[in-house]
């Protein structure tokens, strides 16, 4: 915008065409908070969400949030969190991020829950396993710092249930019915257990109950119950939301953001923001020209994240003087991922989290049928580790290695487990299958005698329980992901019956770690570290805290419903 024209807004001010006390731009986790605290607040709150639909990648995710030292740690008798877990993020983080905002962090996201819960009434279950991702470093914990969202019944939405996006199709059952993953471990002992086949019945007549006036199971799990709890809360609290509205530049005056100028419904909408205006669009997961610029090489093609985080509110904020971040390793935080095309021709994006990768019987190679990695590794650092090898030999894709048996027992990518056809998935090309490791090798295109001789030294390892070349199983992070009745390591088993199977998986972005430079109350800084009063970011819109490393469980959205809570409060003076 120019001088001239700003100049114009403030002389004229009722060029206005509406006015709010909070703005608030994309209805992700970290949005929804922002706006919600500006509702219970009393202010005339606005979310605008250029699609038709709020939740973003929040609405897609397993809606953990990583928040050390908070009150549930504390009712279960764990103190002294707040040093433990800086002392971990000193250890992993080093001086790649700001401290400062690690601390504020440590401090605001406990708050940030017990405002929530006093009133709203969010309330989360406590893991007690879910452990850090780096088991190795001072202060990481084994559980208590993630927490998952309760359930949450979308009938209480009415009409408005429609407007919630719904989880990526493969991670439902019956094309739509949510379950946790918990809920799903007990349902493969549906046939040996009274209490599964109790929670399969009632979660089975309660979706048929749903499908008869629904497009989906209305009972909501994982992201889809926090986005839609704090979209419900805004709705009772008359907080307005404009969907489909495209917000073409941002206003300043006298060095202050103070306005928006908005597409909607056909025309211009000039909207004059008091106290803040809080970008939280998700990052550029889903920006090819971005993941272009920013991302090493080879090039991510494919993201997990909702299609509309395409950075468009990081290049509003830059046409006012806000700038990102320092650049980091790669600038994206990562899952690796498998490809498919769906029955309607849409592509699937499943991310291999932590359902396949860790348990025994699978190990994951390159294209010289060589491992790189401990396979259950976080999925950050398992990508990290296919981007190093492929510094030498060609590793994106990477081929999952198992049998036919690990896929009947856990499951791979889309394959469910007890699967009885896998023809579909072959024919598909999603699945590779072989009667040899050797066939398997030239079928993927991968070095046959190297595969072989690391199939076999994977079995000996599994036959001793000692991965002498990565170590998988040899910490509490692959362990709690792996088999706990498989002994004497429950991450690793032979992989020697055929057919033998492989899935190739790449890196897809799932958020990124490059965003607006901001200070430790969220506020968007310009090249000189100054302020822009009156403009915030939350969520992937904000340079990553953890200088783009990866903490633990619920670390994006914890960290990003943190800063929506600070954001708002610094905007409307409670802080
Ligand atoms: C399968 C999966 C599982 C995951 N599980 C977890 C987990 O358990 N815990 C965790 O911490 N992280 C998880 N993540 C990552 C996490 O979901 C995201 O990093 C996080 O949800 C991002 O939140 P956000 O609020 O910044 O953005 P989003 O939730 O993506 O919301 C951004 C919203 O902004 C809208 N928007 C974009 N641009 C504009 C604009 N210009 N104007 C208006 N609106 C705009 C978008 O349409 C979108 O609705 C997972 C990711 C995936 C893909």
């Amino acid at each position: 915008m120019t001088t001239a024209e700003n100049d114009d807004l403030r002389s004229k001010p009722r060029q206005w065409d509406d006015e709010y006390e909070v703005v608030v731009l994309g209805a992700g986790a970290a949005g929804l908070t922002a706006a919600i605290v500006s509702a219970i607040e009393n202010k005339r709150t606005l979310l605008i969400e250029k699609s038709d639909q709020i939740g973003g990648t929040s609405a897609l995710s397993s809606g953990s949030a990583w928040i050390p030292n908070n009150a549930y740690q504390r009712h279960s008798g764990i103190t002294g969190d707040a040093r433990a877990a800086m002392a971990y993020l000193d250890a992993l983080v080093g001086d790649r991020s700001n401290r400062k905002l690690r601390e504020e962090f440590i401090s605001a996201g406990p708050d940030m829950l017990e405002y929530l819960e006093r009133h709203i009434d969010l309330r989360w279950l406590m893991y007690d396993v879910q452990p850090d991702y780096d088991q190795k470093l001072p202060g990481a914990t084994i559980g208590g710092r993630a927490l998952m969202p309760l359930p949450f019944d979308g009938r209480t939405l009415g009409k408005d249930f429609d407007r919630v996006r719904g989880p990526i199709p493969e991670f439902m059952l019956f094309g739509g019915m949510m379950i946790t993953r918990g809920e799903a471990a007990r349902l493969l002992r549906i046939g040996r257990n009274v209490d599964s086949f109790v929670l399969g019945a009632r979660l089975c007549s309660r979706y048929i109950l749903d499908r008869m006036r629904y497009k989906r199971g209305t009972r909501l799990v994982l992201g889809n119950a926090l986005v839609a709890n704090l979209f419900k809360n805004l709705l009772d609290r008359q907080a307005t939301i404009w969907y489909k509205a495209k917000t073409t530049r941002l206003i300043s005056q006298d060095g202050r953001a103070c306005g928006l100028v908005v597409q909607r419904d056909g025309s211009e909408v000039r909207v004059f923001a008091k106290q803040g205006i809080i970008l939280a669009g998700g990052g550029f997961p889903a920006s090819p020209e971005l993941r272009e610029r920013y991302f090493p090489r080879p090039v991510a093609q494919y993201t997990s994240a909702y299609e509309g985080c395409t950075g468009d509110t990081l290049l509003l904020a830059q046409e006012i003087g806000a700038v990102l971040g320092s650049p980091g390793e790669d600038n994206a935080l990562w899952f690796p991922s498998s490809i498919a095309t769906r029955k309607d021709e849409s592509t699937a994006v499943y991310p291999h989290i932590v359902l396949d990768r860790a348990k025994p019987g699978l190990i994951a190679v390159n294209s010289r049928g060589r491992r790189f990695s401990d396979e259950a590794s976080s999925y950050h650092e398992f990508v990290r580790a296919m981007y190093r090898s492929n510094r030498n030999v060609p590793s994106i894709p990477a081929w999952l290695i198992c049998d036919r048996r690990f896929v009947w027992k856990y499951g791979i990518g889309m394959i469910l487990p007890l699967t009885l056809f896998l023809k579909p998935f072959v024919k598909r090309g999603y699945l590779h299958v072989a009667d040899s490791v050797e066939e398997l090798a030239r079928k993927i295109g991968v070095d046959a005698a190297g595969l072989v001789e690391t199939v076999s030294s994977h079995n000996e390892f599994a036959r001793t329980g000692v991965d002498l070349d990565f170590g998988k199983g040899s910490n509490a992070y692959d362990r709690a992901y792996g088999d706990p009745e498989h002994l004497p390591n429950p991450c690793l088993g032979p992989i020697n019956r055929p057919p033998f199977c492989a899935v190739a998986v790449l890196p897809t972005p799932l958020g990124t770690s490059l965003g607006l430079l901001t200070n430790a109350y969220a506020q968007v800084l310009e090249s000189s570290g100054q302020p822009i009063e009156g403009l915030y970011a939350c969520g992937n819109d904000m340079q990553n805290i953890f200088g783009g490393e990866y903490p633990g469980p619920g670390a994006q959205i914890g960290v990003g419903m943190a800063f929506g809570y600070l954001a708002t409060k610094h905007a409307i003076g409670r802080i």
